[in-house]
């Protein structure tokens, strides 16, 4: 089944179950300035869950993209060494705000999984909150699962909060088991690092709310939040363990593997440029047309540290010169019927990566080059020292999680002690050299423009042209 399949399935399960299709928010989460990015399906019902915005609907279903880099959930790091994350995917959800709970929601997902999916319950291994005795009950009486496929597990994984105070309550978890050739075990077991066992849903029960003390009182009319990852589901049910093997990836590895002329799924720092690559495109591309640009600060600075991070994956498969940008047009023959507005923002998008990329080409490779002194003569397991890190960061413009994944490559550690040294030391040399001018303002005001539009070109007195854009 085709992931676009999949999609349509999910959102006419759920609108033949009286639910309202909601259409995918931005990635920029609207009147919220505590969120980074859209993180997921729930984000954009924030204020319908706590009761300050009125639907005319009860049960709504979406399929929203999600953002997880920077921020609190960042599963950046992840990207091309797990099986199951993304910097950007989509979170399939159902929501009841008031109306049905726990017994129904439990009921929608365990059908829709193993009947309109057809997934053998054999293959499902469940998660319940260790104190939700409620849950537990209903999946073993009313679902017939056997005790022995249900894990109890702690708050940190099964018990969820919108913030410090709010709505809040036990979560119950859906995992898929790929088969015993993965190395893992169950979620709650010892080895539940592994990637055998992934999890594909997450159910949320709102049940309380939290005040400043952490006094849980029961909300009146409870509600529910599901997610569960498209990229995720594809590969279950397209019998492959590796969300980057599913028609979501495939096509965009294949370009990333024909422009730099390498082959994918022979040797395995290749694949994993070419995972970062496909992850990269997508994360980069619907940023763009959400309207973010690479800046220094927020999230023009999550964006920034991406682009770089591909670019140098980029340069790692061998590409010698902008490249970057020649992923889009493949992404959006894939994604751009679902999501046209990424078909509309194709050029944009292109020139933005183009732009940044030529622009940290100017320093890469010099950068690179001071990095391969300052390692070459280190031994196995010892630190990048927080100078070069600082030094990285401050002159080539290398993202600390940029130095972080080399250094993850090369078996180092990183000494973060002595880039935050490095860091103030600067600091304290730049505010002793300040003469205290207003400059430093307007200084940053042409930082920012030249951010936007790149050089400019001086064709006299009357206008002033900025790659084809008057200013
Ligand atoms: P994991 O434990 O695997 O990191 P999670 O518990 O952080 O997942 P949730 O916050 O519960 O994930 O999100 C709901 C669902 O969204 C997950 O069950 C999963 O299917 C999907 N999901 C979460 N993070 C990612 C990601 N980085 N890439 C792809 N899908 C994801
Ligand atoms: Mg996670
Ligand atoms: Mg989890
Ligand atoms: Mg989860």
């Amino acid at each position: 089944m085709q992931a676009q399949a999949i999609r349509q399935a999910f959102l006419d399960y759920f609108v033949e179950q009286g639910h309202q299709i909601v259409p995918s928010s931005s990635l920029i989460p609207r009147n919220d300035p505590t969120l980074l990015f859209t993180n997921a399906g729930m984000v954009p019902f924030k204020d319908v869950f706590l009761g300050l915005e009125q639907r005319p609907y009860q049960r709504a279903v979406s399929s929203q993209r999600c953002m997880r880099a920077g921020g609190k959930h960042n599963d950046l790091e992840n990207v091309g060494y797990t099986a199951r994350h993304h910097t950007f995917f989509e979170m399939l959800g159902n929501f009841s705000f008031g109306d049905y709970f726990k017994r129904e929601v439990i009921a929608f997902a365990w059908r829709f999984l193993t009947e309109k999916l057809e997934l053998p319950a054999a293959k499902l291994w469940i998660t319940v909150y260790e104190e939700d005795d409620e849950a537990a009950e209903i999946w073993i009486n009313e679902m017939g699962i056997d005790p022995a496929r249900i894990s109890r597990c702690g708050a940190k994984d099964n018990f969820w909060s919108m913030g410090d105070t709010g709505p809040c309550g036990p979560c119950s978890e859906i995992f898929y088991d790929h088969g015993p050739d993965v190395p893992g075990g169950p979620p709650g077991s010892p080895e539940e690092d592994g990637d055998r066992y992934i999890e594909i849903w997450n159910l949320v029960f709102m049940q309380y709310d939290r005040d400043s003390s952490g006094k849980l009182t029961p909300l009146p009319k409870p509600s529910v939040d599901t997610g569960m990852g498209l990229e995720r589901l594809a590969a279950v049910l397209q019998g492959v363990h590796n969300n980057y093997d599913t028609d979501l990836f495939k096509p965009l590895i294949a370009a990333a593997a024909e422009i730099s002329g390498k082959t994918y799924g022979q040797d395995a720092a290749t694949d994993t440029s070419l995972r970062v690559l496909a992850d990269h495109i997508r994360a980069c591309s619907f940023l763009i047309t959400d309207g973010v640009l690479p800046a220094n600060e927020g999230r023009g600075y999550v964006l920034r540290r991406i682009i770089r991070r591909a670019v140098r994956h980029g340069r790692k498969l061998g590409m010698e010169s902008v490249f970057f940008h020649k992923l889009v047009a493949p992404l959006v023959r894939e994604m751009g019927t679902a999501f046209p507005e990424l078909a509309h923002a194709q050029r944009d998008v292109e020139r933005a990566l183009e732009r940044e990329e030529t622009r940290f080409r100017e320093t890469l490779e010099r950068g690179l080059s001071l990095l391969e002194d300052a390692i070459s003569g280190l031994p196995a397991d010892a630190a990048i020292p927080g100078e070069i890190i600082f030094r990285l960061a401050d002159t080539y413009g290398f993202p600390v999680d940029l130095t972080a994944d080399i250094a993850r490559e090369r078996k180092l550690r990183m000494d973060m002690e002595g880039y935050e040294v490095a860091m103030s030391e600067q600091r304290n040399r730049s505010r002793a050299a300040w003469s205290g001018s207003g400059e430093v303002k307007t200084e940053r005001i042409y930082h920012d423009l030249a951010m936007r539009f790149s050089a400019t070109q001086f064709t006299g007195y009357t206008q002033c042209v900025g790659e084809g854009k008057v200013l």
